[in-house]
């Protein structure tokens, strides 16, 4: 694999991210797709070059605009959790951030709808996804709390900040079947599991968690 070094001193390499995959596993995070998909995109180009050389650090890191990209482990189990071990067909991510996970997404998914509701944010995160060239990932500057009707029904949603309730359009949202992963909670935060089972929502809650708040309303 080449990677495109923004200052090359071997914090940024193939070997750095393969280190990160086993971190990961010993961390109990066991889907091969996600593994694989942690190891093949290169998470230093979606931090700022200045801090480029801590991007595969167990830590989120600031984005800008008060934001942070999650962790890698907080990635990796959300997104082991959505997949659940199966493949993936539509999938709506609320919160793309810097669009690390949209593009972990998109190696998981068929295809991926990512919306940010920061438009200078997501204009930068336009500009570095480009030449990565990611065909099945589309973003949208939208307030993510009313979630993606024009794409919906979804197999997956999650989201990446933390709600102090979940969002009913985003319920709304769920294909049979479908899942969403979403950071509940206001001082404490749970992240929990919502399935679309044939007899109604299944509740379940999985761990403590820190995120961002999800916030109404585009800025
Ligand atoms: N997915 C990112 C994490 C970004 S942090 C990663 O790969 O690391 C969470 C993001 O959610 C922030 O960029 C924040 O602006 C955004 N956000 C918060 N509330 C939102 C909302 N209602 N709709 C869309 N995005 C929202």
């Amino acid at each position: 694999m080449t990677d495109v070094l923004p200052s090359g001193i071997g914090m940024t390499s193939a070997r750095t991210r393969a280190r990160m995959v086993e971190r990961l596993r010993s961390a109990g995070v066991s889907d091969p797709a996600v593994l694989a998909a942690m190891e093949a995109v290169p998470r230093h180009l979606f931090v700022d070059e200045a801090i480029a050389s801590r991007a595969y650090e167990d830590s989120a890191l600031p984005i800008g605009w008060g934001q942070t990209i999650s962790a890698p482990y907080t990635v990796a189990r959300m997104v082991e959790l959505l997949r659940r071990g199966k493949k993936l067909g539509k999938v709506l991510e609320v919160g793309t951030g810097c669009g690390y996970q949209a593009a972990v997404l998109a190696r998981v998914a068929k295809e991926v709808y990512s919306v940010e509701r920061i438009g200078q944010l997501l204009d930068k995160t336009r500009a570095r996804l480009w030449p990565l060239k990611i065909r099945n990932l589309r973003l949208k500057h939208t307030d993510g709390t009313l979630g993606l009707p024009e794409a919906a029904p979804y197999d997956g949603i999650i989201v990446a900040a933390a709600a102090a309730a979940i969002p009913e359009a985003l319920l709304n949202q769920l294909a049979p079947g479908g899942r969403l992963v979403i950071p509940v909670g206001v001082n404490e935060q749970r992240l929990i599991v919502v399935e679309q089972g044939d007899s109604g929502l299944v509740q379940t809650e999985i761990e403590p968690v820190r995120f961002v708040p999800l916030l109404e309303d585009t800025a």
